[in-house]
């Protein structure tokens, strides 16, 4: 069938995808910015940046210069060849971090499944084949492979696929003392997001995850730190481990790192990388020329005192404006986060609407996600303007004005 005979509307998503997914009724075709179109023509504000994706707005031009440039010159040459992107963007990623070596893959959660498959194999090749054990965190979300989702904290995802990769704790978030209690000299990895994205948008707390790195290294376990959602200046540093003065040995990337084109890293040191030789590990596409020329553009725009700096401001604009919005409605019991990762937490009465607040501010026309159990979710664009945050708070307001008026 020719291209254009298809009918492709939200109906058409009910018959053709594999059900996974209820995304939102209206299908966006454009976006430049911070603003995004539907088929009907009709206008957002995206506060939602594709899931933390799309860190430099839609469309940058320098993004799209470099897709274009890059596109008419060389796509892929497989891992059987190296290529210039690559080993210029793992350059300036070694340089802007703790880290010696890179891993490139193409999603977080094949830049997780590196990270925890190196943790193991380390603690196997340098200790012993029953150093094991990894440490991981409820409410944590590290991807969705079968390994990825057995370390992350919510058996609803890893439930029904059969046996699990076995030898996993899970411990509560912040709780030193849960961490001391399950921590031995068989565990291989202690494994943890910064900022809990997806588990409601909750940072770790600067004692805990000091307190981490110091039982890592009593019972040379390895810290890996995963920033696929909190990386690439999402929090006004260009990795959220600054915040802390703790550094991780695996450090895992993604979202961000393309604004958009899928690719993704994982990030550790020589002593480490020295476990793995050619064949452990790898990847078709992981580090193709086109996708790490548009990394390499991105991160040379956001490793930029202008960007990161800039976070802190609209996070400020954020907050003025959510405060304002619970003056006049007490909606939110507590506006957390870091950067421009911000989480509003509704009163628990409130947390059943969570969805129908969502499809309220789409309908007044402003792009917004969810995280955990009632959480409204703020992942926009690090460059977004004073003007597009305060039309669509301003929008969002007339939205829960709707719902909960
Ligand atoms: C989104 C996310 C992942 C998974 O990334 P995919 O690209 O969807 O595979 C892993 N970890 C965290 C913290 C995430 O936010």
């Amino acid at each position: 069938m020719a291209k254009e005979t298809i009918a492709v509307n939200r109906e058409k998503f009910d018959q053709v995808i594999l059900p996974v997914y209820a995304p939102a009724q209206f299908v966006p075709v454009k976006g430049k910015g911070s603003r995004v179109w539907d088929q009907q023509g009709k206008e957002y504000v995206d506060f939602s940046g594709g899931i933390a994706v799309t860190a430099l707005g839609h469309c940058h031009p320098a993004l799209v210069d470099t897709l274009k440039t890059q596109g008419e010159t060389l796509w892929h040459t497989s891992n059987v060849f190296t290529n210039e992107p690559t080993l210029r963007l793992a350059s300036k990623l070694t340089d802007a971090t703790f880290a010696e070596r890179v891993f490139f893959a193409n999603s977080g959660a094949e830049a997780n499944e590196a990270a925890f498959k190196l943790a193991r194999y380390y603690a196997s090749v340098r200790h012993s084949p029953y150093k094991t054990k990894i440490i991981a965190f409820h409410h944590g979300f590290h991807g969705r492979t079968l390994f990825t989702v057995s370390v992350g904290g919510q058996p609803k995802y890893s439930d029904g696929f059969g046996p699990k990769p076995a030898d996993i704790v899970h411990v509560p978030f912040n709780d030193l003392g849960a961490v001391k209690a399950v921590i031995d000299d068989h565990t291989c990895a202690v494994v943890l997001e910064p900022i809990q994205g997806e588990g409601g948008i909750t940072p770790a707390t600067p004692e805990f995850m000091q307190g981490l790195r110091d039982l890592c290294d009593q019972h040379q376990a390895l810290l890996v730190m995963d920033e696929v959602q909190s990386g690439m200046g999402r929090s006004g540093k260009l990795f959220a481990y600054e915040h802390y003065g703790v550094t991780p040995d695996i450090l895992t990337t993604a979202k961000a790192l393309g604004g958009g084109f899928p690719v993704s890293a994982m990030l550790t040191t020589n002593e480490i990388a020295s476990a793995m030789s050619p064949g452990t590990h790898g990847t078709t596409y992981g580090g193709n020329p086109l996708a790490c020329a548009i990394a390499e553009t991105a991160l040379d725009t956001i490793n930029t005192p202008e960007v990161l700096q800039g976070v802190e401001i609209r996070r400020q604009w954020f907050t003025e404006e959510l405060e304002k919005i619970n003056r006049h409605f007490s909606l939110f019991s507590e506006i957390r986060g870091k950067g421009l990762l911000i989480g509003a937490e509704l009163k628990p009465q409130y947390q059943p609407k969570a969805r129908d607040l969502l499809h309220a501010a789409a309908a007044e026309g402003v792009m917004i996600l969810t995280a955990g159990s009632g959480v409204i979710r703020f992942a926009p664009s690090l460059v977004i303007t004073e003007q597009d945050i305060r039309e669509g708070m301003a929008r969002l307001s007339v939205a829960v004005g709707k719902v909960f008026g």
